[in-house]
């Protein structure tokens, strides 16, 4: 007999039931997704005017919940993990990724402080730092070291966490108490992401504080001579240049800037060096590649998805610091109702004290699962493929003079026009859209329309590219 009043909690029997229906349903999904159209064919309003008005008022059958899965969402769902989805950056998910956020969420811990989640933060330091080394990271960012790592929700989190500790910094930390009080610059390339300006507006520096360095034309990476120039005149002009952002993989054409001669100038002038390779930093897992995270060893923070491109699903942003005390003292509060004894001891990592918001889940287990799983030849086969695929399709791209490469691309994104120009390009785009089979989207290069084609999804096998490449040439508008 149950307590009267007492909530309909599922059981745990029922959810052993439910669960298991589930997972069939995810397994389902995958074994099917590539029998579907990458893109839905939805207008606006359309999956919300399947949904009642409000909630139910008593609790409802989980089938027929489940059977909604089905109706209303499937017809609305952009497939991410669909052997022809070639858009943005892929965003991996894995059956090892799944299972580690499930026993996540069964956990249900939350994990600010050492002492809510013991377990929570020691298995999240321990995997940064099996990452650090995976990816060839300098000592210092290890927790061994000064530094240390932390999975932020997103490079754009990671960001601005990495600005703040930059202001501070630049400050010589009146900034925590007295805010912005001085005019803070931050230098980006002209493909450095969206997400700089951001932090800048939400760091209260203001839009206007992102001096946008011009790229080379060749590479569409950063000139350093350009940089050295604009914080100098920046600096005459009664501005505190504060920080740098190199990125390695730009969203537009994963180009790398010259980290390394960044670097110099950073150092020279005293500015916090944050690296972004969201997307590209998965790359490092393979010793070949490496050579595109020249410089790191100079940065003051660097970060990189794995929820990108290396099969652990979203969110899941590695972001580490040189200096993880100088990071702790820019953002930690500590109220009276955090205080306990492991905190004051000094012996412990609380993450709260590493992010914006205070909360945390128990990320760390899906990351440990994905890397349990896979093994270091695992991942590295996954990057290979990917990398190896772009190359083929370059080549291709290369023999037939209709087409032209617009940047290098060491990773697995490729950007191509056709030299017809851009009205050809863009109605080369639609048609491949309204394909259903093939999905890329595009970018400006040169102020020129180009398309990019990103691979990277597990279920992306080489038959798929060279379909792929099929429809385009089949595509080419006359
Ligand atoms: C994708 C991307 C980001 C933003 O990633 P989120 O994790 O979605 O915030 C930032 N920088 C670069 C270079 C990216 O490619």
């Amino acid at each position: 007999m149950s307590e009267p009043g007492r909530p309909p909690h599922m059981t745990p029997d029922e959810f052993r039931r439910y669960g298991h229906a589930v997972v069939d349903w995810v397994a389902d999904y995958w074994s099917t997704v590539a029998d579907q159209r990458v893109v839905p064919d939805v207008r606006p309003g359309d999956i919300a005017a399947m949904l009642p008005a409000g909630p139910p008022d008593r609790g409802e059958e989980f089938g027929t919940v489940l059977a909604d899965l089905d109706r209303v969402v499937a017809p609305g769902v952009t497939h991410w993990q669909h052997p022809g989805y070639f858009g943005y950056f892929p965003a991996n998910t894995s059956g090892p990724s799944v299972l580690g956020e499930l026993a996540c969420a069964g956990l249900g811990v939350q994990g600010m402080l050492w002492a809510t989640g013991p377990a929570c933060t020691e298995v999240e330091i321990v995997m940064l730092d099996w990452l650090a080394d995976l990816l060839g990271l300098p000592d210092r960012f290890r927790s061994t070291g000064t530094g240390g790592g932390v999975i932020q929700d997103s490079a754009s989190s990671a960001t601005l966490v990495a600005t703040l500790g930059a202001v501070h910094r630049a400050s010589g930390g009146a900034w925590r108490a007295a805010g912005v009080d001085r005019r803070y610059t931050v230098y980006t390339s002209t493909h450095g992401h969206s997400s700089i300006e951001k932090a800048a507006r939400i760091a209260g520096l203001g839009g206007n504080a992102v001096r946008i360095v011009e790229v080379d034309d060749e590479t569409q990476a950063m000139r350093p001579d350009r940089l050295r120039a604009a914080i100098k005149s920046d600096r005459a002009a009664g501005a505190v240049p504060a920080m740098v952002v190199a990125t390695i993989g730009t969203t537009s054409t994963t180009a790398v800037d010259p980290v390394p001669e960044i670097a110099g100038i950073a150092r020279e002038d005293g500015l916090w060096l944050h690296i972004d390779a969201a997307y590209a930093g998965a790359a490092a897992v393979c010793p070949e590649l490496r050579w595109t995270h020249a410089g790191v060893e100079y940065a003051d923070s660097y970060c990189f998805d794995p929820h990108k491109w290396l099969l652990t699903g979203f969110d899941c942003d590695a972001f580490w610091v040189a200096d993880r005390a100088e990071l702790v003292d820019a953002l930690t509060v500590l109220p009276e109702f955090l205080r306990n004894a492991a905190t004051e001891s000094g012996a412990v990592v609380d993450y709260r004290d590493w992010q914006v918001p205070l909360g945390r889940r128990f990320r760390a287990l899906k990351l440990w699962f994905v890397l349990r799983w896979y093994g270091v030849e695992g991942l590295r086969a996954h990057i290979r493929s990917g990398v190896a695929l772009a190359q083929e399709l370059a080549g291709w791209l290369r023999a037939d003079d209709r087409f032209e490469i617009v940047a290098p691309h060491p990773f697995s994104l490729v950007c191509f026009r056709l030299r017809a120009g851009d009205a050809a390009t863009e109605e080369l785009h639609r048609r491949l859209t309204a394909s259903g089979s093939v999905y890329v989207t595009h970018t400006r290069v040169r102020g020129a329309y180009v398309l990019r084609l990103a691979i990277g999804s597990p279920l992306t096998e080489r038959r798929h590219v060279a379909a792929a490449w099929a429809l385009i040439r089949e595509s080419v508008p006359d």
